[in-house]
């Protein structure tokens, strides 16, 4: 039974240029429009994107904007055209909200480039709210074997996770620098894949390095720690430039360094030595469809330990002080309810 839809929702949102705290909001209920869904949230991840957004790092157009993409919530309305999900089922909702179509990108898979794509809780409303609007096509359905509380994570933290050890196929030792939502999820899937995982945290973070271990890495230390090997290839979570230099001289010649965040600081000066014997540095942007069938495929089979840390949706602002300060041991994730 779906009760009646109120009139208004609660929502944290940024309200205006400049303001760099969430404030709660009531927003006009609309109903879904041609191929989209109207979820009730349960479940929203806190992300490192959302820091970026509130720190004006990724600059919005668009005053109020909702935060948010790593959303569960249940069908309570579908508008023309829906037909993948039923009344009441748990949907998840990702960053990429939706693409042109039609672009070369598009028409080549690569629809993660599109440059006429628009992204969840960025370009338009996310799930740090009671209520979200999500494009049919776009959404997930979640392996059964995760709460609520474990899948928001893995929408973007999972997802981006998952992309971006596709582009270390060949890491047999992978290093894993930042430990958090990400970094805790891919260390499963490297594990499980049979590659050994070197994970580096914050210097000091003895919380992270041990919960690491805990996962069952191979080595766990700062990131101004000497592993016990050169890994051959890397993830980076943390958002720091600092971080390539390091992680270039801990790697083996053929190795690819891979950016995971959508904002990383300057990328210092560094001696050509660094990259010479065929290493790599790239970047992951965004996620395609097909990204999300093959991880929640694959996540469906192959358990991960997902570690949650549950903040009510009015403490949004605390969840986002805890992550920045690295107090957060595993994922935040919003409680929508
Ligand atoms: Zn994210
Ligand atoms: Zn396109």
């Amino acid at each position: 039974m779906i009760p009646p839809l109120p009139s208004h929702y609660r929502a944290m949102a940024l309200t205006r240029r400049g303001d760099p705290v969430l404030r709660a909001i009531d927003l006009a209920l609309a109903p879904p429009g041609p191929g989209e869904l109207l979820l009730r949230v349960a479940r929203c991840g806190v992300c490192r994107t959302d820091l970026h957004l509130v720190d004006g790092e990724l600059k919005l157009s668009q005053w109020p904007r909702v935060p948010g993409h790593e959303a569960v919530g249940t069908v309570v309305a579908a508008g023309a055209g829906c037909r993948r999900f039923a009344p009441s089922a748990r949907v998840g909702v990702p960053w990429l909200h939706a693409t042109c179509g039609a672009c070369d990108w598009c028409h080549r898979q690569r629809e993660n480039l599109c440059e006429d794509a628009h992204f969840t809780g960025w370009t338009v409303d996310g799930g740090y709210a009671q209520y979200l609007r999500a494009r049919e096509r776009f959404c997930f359905a979640l392996p059964e074997r995760y709460s609520d509380d474990e899948a928001a994570p893995l929408l973007c933290a999972g997802l981006i996770g998952w992309r971006a050890l596709a582009m270390a196929p060949e890491a047999r030792t992978l290093g894993l620098y930042g430990f958090g939502a990400a970094g805790h999820l891919v260390a499963q899937v490297a594990l499980q894949q049979g590659r050994s995982v070197y994970a580096f945290t914050r210097p000091g973070d003895e919380a992270a390095q041990a919960h690491a271990r805990e996962l069952g890495v191979h080595w766990a230390g700062g990131s101004d720690d000497k592993p016990p090997s050169p890994t051959d290839g890397a993830l980076l979570f943390a958002p720091v430039g600092d971080l390539v230099p390091i992680a270039l001289a801990h790697s083996q010649p053929g190795s690819t360094i891979v950016c995971a965040g959508i904002h990383m600081s300057d990328i210092p000066r560094m001696p050509y030595a660094l990259l010479w014997r065929e290493r790599c540095v790239r970047s992951v942007a965004n996620l395609t469809r097909r990204d999300g069938e093959e991880f929640f495929a694959w996540s469906a089979s192959h358990p991960l330990v997902i570690r949650t840390e549950v903040f009510a949706l009015a403490d949004a602002n605390e969840a986002i002080a805890r992550l920045r300060s690295g107090q957060v041991t595993g994922a935040a994730v919003l409680d929508c309810r």
